[in-house]
């Protein structure tokens, strides 16, 4: 029985686990459960998978919780978070979390050895140095929940990483791959919320339709897997079925396949190195038929072209890439920015500050505040 920490459990990743663990009573156990503001969810969720402990971070919101509950430990406040990844009973961290909140849970888990079943791709992406030297130091097994990641994650079993000639990450393209700049001055939240193939959370729905989640999972897979950004591609495949693939010095090319559906990557995450019998997610090739290829459009999609230059433009970059991002997105969720305003913000984000420095929890911290700090003054 594996015994699952649970962060983010209310979100769209967090259901897709349960959902899967739901299915497996006698291989996984979820010992701890995490929301941020949705109480509701949480609550039918503590009552259905009874965790020995929780947490959320409004207090109020968790004595009340406390109060219904008498079985579960209600945690609460900022540092709720930390306290259940020391105090908890897990074999496996999921990660669900999203946005900069993730990286401290994430470093406290690694610290305690346990193997992290990573959804949130912007820890990796403000501190991938850091988070790999600490999970090498402390042995703590990082495998990748994203479908791109996974899917390269399972190409590689049996491989050498000496004969990767290059890594092929797939994009669906997202909503606007059909259109062109002037059109995109005009495009509205619903319309960037409305992604063809996955239905996820808001925030990496909209980094969908800019592209920038391809250009986070490039800065993820640079982290993940050790390679070079030259030998990181990145192809745009609408139909999402082929979640990536691994081009071999031989000229081989392996692929990972399914319908597009993120309870098969968790489900890897939580059975590696096994294969559990699972039956839900069922893939007719004969109904997809086409499986189509192409170059991504850089000039139009200018934040996949910032993710790629940060990755050697100074240890402190992608965390200014990544603030900026968080920040721009909730502006145009809020109707305070339009979307082509996204990629022009996070690059004069880049532009205005200094991004060498030491990649520490300190600095990344500090430097994530700035980058908050800068652009939340311009629209106040
Ligand atoms: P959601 O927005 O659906 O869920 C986010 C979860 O994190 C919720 O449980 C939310 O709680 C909680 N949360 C939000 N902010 C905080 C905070 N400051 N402190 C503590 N908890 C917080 O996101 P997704 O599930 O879509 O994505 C989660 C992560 O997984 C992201 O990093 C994303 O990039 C990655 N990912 C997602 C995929 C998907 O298919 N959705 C695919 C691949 C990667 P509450 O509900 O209470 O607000
Ligand atoms: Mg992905």
């Amino acid at each position: 029985m594996k015994k699952i920490l649970l962060l983010g459990s209310t979100g769209s990743i967090g259901i897709n686990t349960l959902n899967v663990v739901r299915a497996f009573p006698d291989k996984f156990q979820i010992t701890g459960l995490t929301a941020n503001e949705n109480i509701e969810e949480l609550e039918k969720q503590i009552k259905e998978f009874s965790p020995s402990l929780a947490a959320v971070r409004d207090q109020q919101k968790a004595n009340e919780l406390q109060n219904k509950l008498n079985k579960t430990r209600i945690i609460s406040g900022e540092e709720g978070l930390l306290e259940i990844i020391k105090e908890g009973n897990y074999d496996i961290l999921v990660s669900a979390i999203v946005g900069f909140a993730g990286l401290k849970p994430i470093i406290e888990a690694i610290k305690l050895n346990k193997r992290i079943a990573l959804a949130n791709k912007e820890t990796l992406v403000v501190a991938g140095k850091l988070i790999t030297e600490l999970s090498l130091k402390h042995k703590s097994q990082i495998i990748p929940i994203d479908s791109e990641h996974s899917a390269i994650f399972q190409c590689l079993v049996g491989e050498e990483k000496a004969s990767i000639n290059k890594l092929i990450l797939t994009a669906s393209g997202g909503p606007f791959l059909d259109r062109n700049n002037n059109e995109l001055e005009k495009v509205t939240i619903d319309e960037a919320l409305n992604h063809p193939n996955w239905k996820m959370g808001n925030k990496i729905t909209i980094d969908s339709a800019t592209m920038m989640n391809k250009g986070l999972e490039v800065i993820e897979a640079y982290w993940l897997f050790g390679l070079p950004k030259e030998k990181i591609e990145v192809i745009v495949h609408p139909q999402s079925v082929i979640h990536s693939m691994i081009e071999f010095i031989d000229g081989s090319i392996k692929a990972q396949l399914s319908t597009p559906d993120m309870k098969l990557p968790i489900l890897y995450a939580l059975s590696y190195p096994d294969r559990y019998n699972y039956n839900p997610v069922v893939t007719d090739l004969k109904k997809i038929q086409t499986l189509t290829f192409f170059e991504p459009d850089f000039d139009k999609f200018t934040c996949l072209k910032l993710a790629y230059s940060v990755i050697d433009s100074g240890d402190l970059a992608p965390c200014i890439l990544n603030a900026a991002n968080e920040v721009a997105v909730e502006l145009f969720l809020n109707g305070k920015i339009r979307f082509l305003d996204i990629p022009n913000l996070i690059e004069e984000a880049l532009n205005k500050h200094s991004m060498s420095g030491m990649a520490d929890l300190e600095s990344i911290v500090g430097c994530d505040l700035t980058i908050r700090n800068f652009l939340t003054r311009k629209f106040t």
